[in-house]
Order: structure tokens, then C-alpha cells, then sequence
């Protein structure tokens, strides 16, 4: 069965082999380990341990988002985060439970978040101290220049968080040109194509000095993560972590870099992505966003409007011919969503696009021919 979801993503075998065996994380024998991913993530960021300090932590992407907001932001603080999508409505939910005070920027959901509007609103207010950006809007497929927004927020004197979880190591990133961004937040089973369970901040370390001992929270606070390497060393872990998907992680990171790394990894993921988008209108299928704006990691597909549809009669004909696509819609309009990430090669892709094909001709919707 291959997963054609936005995470978590098909792994190849050898990444799930490292997790076939016991490991005991304090072990001298398995310290390297963690000090060899911390450093080999800070390279995928386009920088080094002079400027950043890679932060792991146990769980998914919303903990490592909670973790970022709750050290970074003032406790209480407002920050301004552009409404592109699922994902940033995710990201503005986050922030108002832990108790910031959010002020949003309206984005279309077929348009890029615009720099010169998010300068603009931070500088009509001088409260908010932070911009939080979503690099891929995983909700409707499209990548947003982060760098340009940065850029935006930096000439308005205010700091950035970055959700990359379903960029990082794909797209483009020089953290070291961006010294305005406290934190950029990713996790091991997106487009590293490692397992679930892992997160990561890669933080800013004069922030994390500045930022000790407001976070609220033990168990999410960055600052402690980040003193706690400085005195116990960069292969500790304060708490259990998951030490298998550590182990399988590290063989990703292998494989990421005998396959090129992220301009290889992006390449792949464009062309996954073209099948897809080509093999959906061949089908008679319109796409959510004009090709223009689509990114390489998420494809939307609008519902066809025909009495036979179900999204989940879809999901169950696609996943008995071996593919599984989301079962729910993410989108205003209904849409139904299809991941180009993870170890999928293109034949895989087309294989899925026959897939698709064969189970709309079975329900016997429009111009979808049998394949
Ligand atoms: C996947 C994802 C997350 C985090 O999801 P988790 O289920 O918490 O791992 C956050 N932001 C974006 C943009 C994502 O794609």
C-alpha cells in the first residue's frame, strides 16, 4: 500500500528496518546518534551550530508548533499570522489556547501571502511582535515565499515563527539568511521520509538565551531543551524520546542525501506533482488551484459533480487498487486531496492516476475513462 497523503509519508524499507530493534537512548552507543541528526537537519536549514541549535521533541508538528509559540512569543502577546489555510487556521487555534492574542491577515485560498500586506498590518501595530508563517499550506497545496514575508516582517522590526512541516527539505531554506526567524518547526515523516513521532524547532540561539523561562510549560519550552544539551551535552534527551524512529530517521537522512538532498527531493516531488495534475484534467477532473499556484507537496482536486460521488466510495476503489488518498475535505469547496511526498517514484504516480481513473469508471462518473 503506498500512502499518497501529506504526511505521514510511504517510507522506503530500510528507514523502517532501524526501527526493528531495541535501543537504549541514554546508551553511549546511541548519544552519536542524536548529535548526528540534530547537526545534519541544521545543514538542510542552511545553517550551522554558530547561529541555530537544533530542538527536538517528542510527537507531532503541532507539539514542536506549541513548543515555538509558547517560548518565543511574550506569554499573553500578539502575533500576526496570515489566514492562508487550514494549516494557519491550525497555527491561530494553537496560539489562542496557549493564551496569545492573535490578529489575523486575510489571504485568498487560491492566492500567496502578499509581504507588502503583512508589513503593512505590523506596521498599523506596533503590539504584535511576531509574524507566524506556513511555508506549505498544506490545506490547499500552495507554497507561500517565506523569505520575501521574513524580509517584510524584518523591516517592520517584529520577529517570525515558520511552520515548514510540510516543506522542510524540499524547498528552499537559508536560515542563515534570516536572522529575524526565532524558529522554524518540521517533523521526520514529511518530506525527510522518516516515521512519525519525532518533531523538531530549529532555534534561533540568541533568542533561546533571551527567551529561558517563559514558556509556561516543562515539557514544552525550547529554552530548556537548549540548556539542557549545553549542560548534559547534544545527544541527551530530557525526556524518553522515541529512540526508534530516531534510529530509522538517521537512515532517512542517508537516503535523503545519496538522493541528492532537497534540490533532488523538490525535483522528484514537481514531477510527482505534474503527473498527478496532468493525469486528474486527462480525466476530466478540475484541479482546486490554477497551475500556477500549485506547489509540488499537496494536490486538490475538486469533487466531481455527479450524483455518484463519495468521497469515501473514491477513497475505498483507490485504496483497493493499492493507494491511499485523504478521506476528508480541507478545502471551502469540497475537494478531495492527494499527497506527492514521501517514497513515491513517478511510475508510482502514474500507476495512482490509472488508480483514480479506473475507480471513477467504476462508480461511473463523467469522462473517467478505465484504465
Ligand atoms: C502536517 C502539518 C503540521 C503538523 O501536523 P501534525 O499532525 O501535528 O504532525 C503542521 N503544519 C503543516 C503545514 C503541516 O502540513
Amino acid at each position: 500500500m503506498k500512502l499518497l497523503i501529506p504526511g505521514p509519508v510511504s517510507t522506503q524499507a530500510a528507514v523502517r528496518a532501524a526501527a526493528a530493534l531495541d535501543y537504549a537512548p541514554w546508551d553511549n552507543d546511541f548519544r552519536p546518534l542524536n548529535v548526528d541528526i540534530r547537526a545534519r537537519v541544521l545543514g538542510v536549514a542552511g545553517t550551522d551550530d554558530t547561529m541555530h541549535a537544533t530542538l527536538p521533541l517528542q510527537g507531532c508538528g503541532h507539539f514542536a508548533m506549541e513548543a515555538a509559540l509558547r517560548t518565543f512569543v511574550p506569554h499573553g502577546g500578539r502575533i500576526l499570522i496570515p489566514a492562508t489555510g487550514a494549516y494557519a487556521d491550525r497555527a491561530i487555534r494553537l496560539a489562542r489556547e496557549i493564551g496569545c492574542d492573535v490578529a489575523t491577515l486575510p489571504v485568498g485560498e487560491t492566492e500567496r501571502a502578499d509581504p507588502a500586506a503583512l508589513e503593512a498590518a505590523l506596521l498599523a501595530d506596533p503590539t504584535i511582535s511576531h509574524a507566524v508563517l506556513v511555508y506549505s499550506e498544506t490545506g490547499s497545496g500552495i507554497i507561500h515565499d517565506v523569505p520575501a514575508l521574513a524580509q517584510a516582517a524584518a523591516r517592520a522590526g517584529r520577529r517570525v515563527i515558520v511552520d515548514a512541516v510540510s516543506a522542510f527539505g524540499a524547498l528552499p531554506l537559508s536560515l542563515r539568511d534570516l536572522p529575524m526567524v526565532d524558529g522554524v518547526v518540521f517533523t521526520a515523516n514529511k518530506c525527510l521520509e522518516g516515521l512519525p513521532g519525532l518533531a523538531f524547532v530549529i532555534g534561533h540561539i540568541g533568542r533561546l538565551v533571551e527567551c529561558q523561562g517563559r514558556a509556561g510549560s516543562w515539557s514544552f519550552d525550547l529554552a530548556d531543551i537548549y540548556q539542557h544539551a549545553l549542560r548534559v551535552g547534544w545527544g541527551s534527551f530530557r525526556f524518553t524520546p522515541p529512540a526508534q524512529v530516531m534510529a530509522a530517521f538517521q537512515v532517512a537522512l542517508d537516503l535523503y542525501q545519496a538522493e541528492g538532498g532537497q534540490p533532488a527531493r523538490l525535483a522528484r516531488y514537481t514531477e510527482n506533482m505534474g503527473i498527478l495534475y496532468d493525469g486528474m484534467r486527462a480525466l476530466g477532473l478540475r484541479p482546486y488551484l490554477p497551475e500556477a499556484m500549485q506547489g509540488p507537496i499537496v494536490v486538490n482536486i475538486h469533487a466531481p459533480e455527479h450524483a455518484a460521488w463519495s468521497l469515501q466510495g473514491f477513497v475505498d476503489g483507490v485504496k483497493s487498487r493499492g493507494f491511499v488518498v485523504s478521506n476528508f475535505y480541507n478545502t471551502k469547496q469540497p475537494s478531495f486531496r492527494v499527497g506527492c511526498i514521501g517514497a513515491i517514484s513517478p511510475a508510482d504516480m502514474r500507476d495512482a492516476v490509472a488508480a483514480m481513473g479506473a475507480t471513477l469508471a467504476e462508480m461511473g462518473i463523467g469522462q473517467a475513462k478505465a484504465a
